[in-house]
């Protein structure tokens, strides 16, 4: 049921029909949980003659008619996927931006203000400096317009990879773990920031300070629903 709210969803946005194009913007319009789940094993660690049936046989059992626009994207997907397992090409870095796609790179770096775009932190290239795909790598293609790329700073980019495996709600989110809960993990931090996109104070974003991550009552724990996203120029530190 949740895939079908997700492809009515999905509808409703009335996407492009560019394949490429709308594989980037169905990553970005639904949490990676929803888009895996449309993905048939089969087609991403076996070895099926053809995907495409495959593929419409798993989104009919899943309730979801299977469109050929949503076909086509999701056999994007998994072409992507097996050609990354298959190590037939590497993962681009900073470096590679930076050295290959001068032009771009400046005009990622001026679109974001020269910060991070989600915390707002002052980006340094060589310091603190990571590339981010908005669309998984491993599922999709590094476009040369650079339009599946943005720049996150080394903390946002660890809770970004450490975020799906608490990502399955709540509960589990609230999880207290005995060794590191004492203070803020990477991965709540990076939650509450995408939760709250702005300061909750002054509703200002990362392309205009530097956010921080603090908690809502003091006496409780670093747990998801304790957090909020504040600007941090209006705290004192
Ligand atoms: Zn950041």
């Amino acid at each position: 049921m949740v895939a079908r709210s997700v492809v009515s969803a999905y509808e409703s946005l009335g996407l492009s029909t560019n394949p490429s194009t709308l594989s980037r913007e169905l990553a970005e319009q639904f949490s990676f949980r929803l888009l895996f789940l449309l993905l048939p094993q089969e087609c991403l660690f076996g070895e099926p003659r053809r995907d495409t049936p495959v593929i419409e046989a798993h989104l009919q059992a899943l309730g979801v008619v299977p469109r050929p626009q949503l076909v086509k994207a999701i056999k994007f997907f998994v072409d992507n996927f097996r050609a990354k397992t298959r190590q037939e090409s590497a993962k681009p870095g900073i470096t590679d931006v930076y050295i290959r796609y001068p032009k771009i790179y400046e005009s990622i770096l001026s679109s974001q203000a020269g910060r991070c775009a989600v915390c707002g932190v002052q980006l340094h290239y060589g310091v603190n400096m990571q590339l981010d795909h908005l669309l998984p790598w491993h599922l999709g293609d590094d476009p040369s317009d650079g339009s599946n790329w943005q720049f996150l700073c080394d903390v946002c980019n660890r809770g970004k990879g450490l975020l799906p495996h608490y990502s399955l709600g709540l509960v589990s989110a609230n999880w207290i773990k005995p060794d590191i809960s004492h203070s803020l993990a990477e991965d709540i931090r990076y939650a509450s920031l995408l939760r709250d996109r702005r300061c909750i104070l002054s509703g200002r974003g990362p392309r205009e300070t530097h956010l921080i991550v603090r908690k809502k009552v003091q006496s409780g724990c670093w747990v998801l629903d304790n957090t909020e996203t504040v600007d941090g120029s209006l705290i004192h530190r």
